[in-house]
């Protein structure tokens, strides 16, 4: 039974990555010699440490289906097709170690200095993620695109409206987003970094399932959402931007000590990254809607 599960988990994943990332006739090579080794490649080299963790991305993707209208619903299931949300959704950060997709590594984020406006560069290898949003928007509505180059700009879209809620991916580039500062997290005994607290640290310790917190979270008056919805990638880099102070407020030792991230610094922090959470969900379902039933939304 446990290999049977494993078994078929396995292949559904490897055909996700394998049906996105190649074209047909080296799809199907590919699927019939090594779709094993494939997966298997990606997996080991795909980064970690710089990725929203999969678990929010399941959230805010959870969320954000729910506030599909009807007719966005079955759009975006046709350009999906056996795939779900989720398995897009996360798509974007198990490719972006790859040879041919080594370019969309910076897409996933932006540096920026705090007193400097966005530069908001051409969409290319050296494009941000306010850059890949604005492209992969403009892809979506095109009614030219084939099906894999629809299927892939719906996770990019998704993907890059989550990770940049997280407020280390409008990070500085002195350190990385925070990948290059190490910490000592809670009593875990090996330390981690900044970028991984906040990715995935501060969620992990609330002990819950993605599912729970889709319960937990997705719970918003009418106001509020609309609120959220009432702005643009540029105003919610902003607001991640203005979230660093607190990221960093933390005491930094001499002497080569790492920096303790505590109990304290959990629950003041876990709050603010479940917010963010819920406002992206409520975000990415209306960007969907503006595209695919823009009859009812606007
Ligand atoms: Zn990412």
């Amino acid at each position: 039974m446990g290999n049977l599960i494993s078994f078929s988990a396995f292949s559904k994943d490897a055909r996700a990555v394998t049906r996105l990332y190649l074209g047909p006739p080296c799809r199907l090579l590919l699927l019939r010699l090594s779709i094993a080794l494939v997966f298997c490649l990606l997996c080991v080299i795909c980064p970690k440490s710089s990725a929203f963790g999969s678990d929010a991305h399941k959230v805010i993707t959870q969320i954000a289906e729910s506030q599909l209208t009807e007719i966005s619903r079955r759009h975006i299931r046709h350009i999906a097709s056996e795939f779900s949300l989720h398995e897009l959704a996360v798509w974007p950060d198990r490719i972006r170690g790859q040879l041919a997709w080594r370019k969309s590594a910076g897409w996933h984020y932006i540096n920026s200095k705090d007193d400097e406006p966005f530069n908001i560069k051409p969409h290319t290898r050296n494009g941000n993620i306010l850059s890949a949003l604005t492209y992969y928007h403009q892809r979506l509505s095109d009614p030219l695109l084939d099906r894999q180059q629809r299927m892939q700009s719906l996770a990019f879209f998704m993907h890059f409206i989550q990770d940049l809620h997280q407020p280390l991916h409008v990070g500085y580039q002195h350190d990385r987003g925070g990948n290059d500062i190490s910490v000592q997290w809670l009593n875990e005994k090996k330390p981690r970094n900044l970028h991984w607290v906040w990715d995935t640290g501060l969620l992990m310790a609330a002990k819950k399932t993605p599912k729970q917190y889709y319960v937990l979270l997705n719970n918003i008056s009418e106001n509020e959402k609309r609120r959220w919805q009432d702005s643009g990638f540029i105003d919610w880099a902003m607001e991640s931007k203005l979230l660093r102070a607190r990221v960093y407020e933390f005491h930094y030792p001499s002497h080569g000590q790492l920096p303790i991230l505590d109990n304290a610094y959990l629950t003041k922090n876990r709050p603010v990254i479940e917010r963010r959470l819920l406002m992206a969900g409520v975000r990415l379902a209306n960007e969907l809607n503006k595209i695919f039933d823009p009859d009812t939304v606007n």
